[in-house]
């Protein structure tokens, strides 16, 4: 903040708070909002029912109960303040509250201040992203032996793998995208009713949270023995996800990791299949910084944690996408998922 020159930052729903204190507030019309000042503690200004849920930390608590006016003590606890950073995820309607009563401050993102923060895993963060891989990982161990995709919905199996991160020791589900057959080719498809048939490619991305830090993994079923163009897609999408995980080391650019992938999808002739960036980090957030993606020049550094997930959509036909986690360690790649990456058949 001192080097920024800025003077006070708001910390409201999302991971910044949570980062810092421990406490992830309720995302509700009702702020909760902490206020980061250059000198004395900071203030969680919550409201009265929430407050119960606070453990103690290095902060101050106001709460207001319902006939309070929560925007004027936030004015109040930022004081004179110039120039103040929002955490991202504030909600608009209590942002402009608070604005209203601020007039001629500058404001800006926090997440330009955090982010720097965040983006370096401490190595009990990279433990943590660790147990929570290696249990999407046992879930993917016992998909062939356990799992029937033959004649189920997307959504049956859909509630299947979340059933099963929770049953790995994961605290909450947090999504599945399960996408047979032409579905596959929508990389984030809502998982419906369409039944799974034998022929089919099937894209299962999914995870959950471990102790506030998250999974997300995705691997591609083949239901029955696949066609020999299932096959070769899916050999250019593993071989794009090694690509790019074998470059992982400190110094390689987030953007050399998208093009180690990308340039084996297009060197197959399958460049315009391939329409998303080849990762996000990964950590309090299942996507926050850094991305990996043409144009952030951003150096790996140790400790930095996110996915790696190259996939071809062929619209009409059949997806294929490989995601695993990994960390940047001091002479290379962490990987953080290990299940098994070929292409496996199961009923
Ligand atoms: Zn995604
Ligand atoms: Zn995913
Ligand atoms: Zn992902």
């Amino acid at each position: 903040m001192v080097a920024e020159d800025v003077d006070a930052v708001l910390l409201s729903i999302g991971a910044d708070l949570p980062y810092f204190t421990g406490y992830e507030a309720m995302d509700s019309e009702r702020p909760t909002i902490l206020v980061v000042r250059g000198a004395g503690p900071p203030l969680l200004v919550i409201p009265l029912l929430e407050a119960p849920r606070v453990g103690g930390g290095d902060f101050e608590v106001a709460a207001w109960a319902e006939t309070d006016d929560p925007y004027r003590l936030i004015a109040a606890a930022v004081g004179g303040a110039r120039r103040i950073a929002v955490g991202d995820q504030t909600r608009a309607a209590n942002l402009l509250a608070v604005q209203s009563l601020l007039p001629g401050v500058t404001w800006e993102r926090a997440s330009e201040l955090i982010a720097r923060l965040r983006v370096l895993k401490e190595p009990e963060e990279v433990e943590l992203l660790r147990a929570a891989a290696h249990a999407v990982d046992r879930v993917l161990a016992r998909v062939p032996d356990e799992v029937e995709f033959s004649g189920q919905t997307e959504m049956d199996l859909a509630r299947e793998f979340q059933a099963m991160t929770v049953e790995e020791g994961h605290d909450v589900a947090s999504f599945a995208i399960v996408a047979g057959g032409p579905n596959g080719a929508s990389p984030h498809h809502e998982p419906g009713d369409r039944v799974i048939q034998p022929g089919d490619l099937v894209v299962c991305d999914f995870g959950g949270r471990w102790q506030m830090y998250s999974s997300d993994v995705t691997r591609t079923f083949a239901v029955g023995p696949p066609s020999g163009r299932q096959e070769e897609v899916h050999g250019i999408v593993h071989a794009a996800s090694q690509a790019a995980r074998e470059a992982v080391r400190p110094g390689t650019t987030c953007e050399d990791i998208d093009r180690a992938a990308r340039h084996v999808i297009e060197d197959a002739g399958l460049g315009e299949a391939f329409i998303h960036r080849t990762g996000h980090g990964i950590g309090l957030e299942v996507h926050e910084h850094p991305y990996m993606v043409e144009g952030n020049e951003t150096p790996l550094e140790p400790g930095m944690t996110f996915s790696i997930e190259p996939g071809i959509y062929l619209r009409g036909s059949f997806g294929v996408r490989i995601e695993d986690i990994v960390a940047c360690g001091a002479d290379g790649v962490d990987e953080l998922n290990q299940a098994d990456r070929s292409l496996i058949v199961v009923g």
